[in-house]
């Protein structure tokens, strides 16, 4: 399959997204009991994931987004800019789950978490459907992660190569034959 100038293979079908995902669902459900969280989704990746996630959990919820990038084309940047975020929402003693659809090298998250913890949250749990343990250097744990990967570019499931991409139902890898 391509994708303006590259080649991708099938990495991951949406059964097995699906399925994983209503796992998530169920860890989230226990460790969520008697509260109402706020899932906060990091734009634009976790749009697809944060709505088969919500719905895989037994619970009610608020629900805001964030627009955070770094990354550019393939490659992270590694400056994180916010392009909207938290003004007017309120986190105050909440219980936040933030939604990322892919943990790299951790710099969007080391970047935006101080800027949750000055808004008082009781806790925040972070999930995410994939993690690059090969890259991810930071000491903060990834609390809920769908699927470990190597170190190989993705797309799909909400992921783009170059704002394309987003909408497809598997995730797909960068086919390096190419
Ligand atoms: P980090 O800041 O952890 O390096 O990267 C997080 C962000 O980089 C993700 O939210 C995503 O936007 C982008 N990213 C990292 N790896 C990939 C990848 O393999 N494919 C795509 N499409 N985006 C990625």
């Amino acid at each position: 399959m391509q994708i303006h100038d590259k080649q991708f293979k099938r990495y991951i079908d949406e059964a097995k997204i699906q399925a994983r995902i209503l796992e998530m669902g169920q860890v989230l459900t226990e460790r969520m009991k008697n509260k109402n969280p706020i899932f906060l989704s990091i734009l634009n990746g976790s749009f697809v994931l944060v709505a088969d996630l919500v719905r895989a959990c037994d619970f009610d919820a608020e629900l805001s987004f964030v627009r955070l990038s770094s990354y550019d084309k393939l490659t992270s940047t590694g400056r994180v800019k916010m392009h909207y975020g938290l003004d007017d929402v309120d986190l105050e003693n909440k219980d936040i789950i933030l939604i990322e659809d892919i943990v790299d090298t951790g710099n969007t998250l080391e970047f935006f978490l101080p800027e949750l913890q000055i808004k008082n949250p009781s806790s925040i749990t972070i999930a995410s459907l994939l993690l690059k343990p090969e890259v991810y250097q930071k000491k903060f744990p990834i609390d809920i992660v769908g699927f470990e990967i190597p170190n190989k570019f993705v797309v799909g499931y909400g992921l783009d190569y170059d704002g394309l991409g987003r909408t497809l139902r598997d995730i797909w890898q960068l086919d390096e034959k190419e």
